[in-house]
């Protein structure tokens, strides 16, 4: 069982990432956060996965990527390009090598701790068209990294066939539906929670917390 062994979670404080560190704390003997703190548009979201990794007991790990804005500037990180996506273009929030080097630099981080399993909240349901969200990228990615450090690590992506829904629901047998509701934050606008409401990933989040809750029969 994997229940001795130590896994490296990609964690950025927002509901996937997090309901990904509950499934790893619940599936592994030890779990470390890795924080990618590459210029996003607010610091909050840098602040929120700390704090979440102070309440739960988690050493987290922060690397600076600041070099993935200098090299592809972005909607996350710059507040002058709109949250936008054109029919048949990749969404402006799209980042070029995003976790391809995300990935990367954890499986660096875990094999010098030790640990060979790597978390991400990737998931190719409700992909917004990132290509590095596919499952076919993870599993290559998986024989790259092994060959390229001669280290069997193995790369998890719990959330990979799910829909929005279906991580309220993990979340919730993971007896963590109001943590994940209340303390992450996933709006492009940087309010924790529910949200503001009106971004595309307010709008994608809620639309699944909605449908959970009306599976579930219950109120909200
Ligand atoms: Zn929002």
């Amino acid at each position: 069982m994997l229940k001795n062994e130590k896994a490296f979670v990609v964690f950025s404080g927002g509901q996937d990432s997090t309901t990904c560190l509950f499934w790893a704390k619940s599936m592994f003997a030890e779990v470390e956060a890795v924080t990618f703190d590459y210029g996003q548009r607010h610091k909050a979201e840098i602040q929120c996965a700390t704090e979440i990794a102070k309440e739960l007991g988690i050493r987290q790990t922060i690397l600076d990527m600041s070099l993935l804005n200098q090299l592809a500037p972005n909607a996350l990180t710059r507040q002058d390009i709109d949250i936008d996506q054109k029919e048949g273009e990749l969404p402006t929030t799209f980042v070029d090598g995003r976790n391809l080097l995300f990935l990367s630099f954890a499986a660096i981080a875990a094999k010098q701790a030790g640990a060979r399993h790597l978390v991400t909240g990737v998931c190719e349901t409700d992909f917004s068209g990132y290509p590095d969200c596919r499952d076919s990228f993870i599993k290559s990615l998986n024989v790259t990294l092994n060959l390229s450090m001669d280290y069997p690590f193995v790369i998890h992506t719990p959330l990979m066939w799910l829909d929005k829904a279906e991580t309220w629901r993990l979340a919730d047998e993971l007896g963590a539906f109001q943590f994940v509701r209340e303390k992450t934050l996933t709006c492009y606008n940087g309010i924790p929670g529910d949200g503001c409401g009106e971004c595309p990933a307010c709008k994608l989040r809620r639309a699944g917390l909605e449908k959970y809750l009306q599976e579930k029969g219950g109120t909200q």
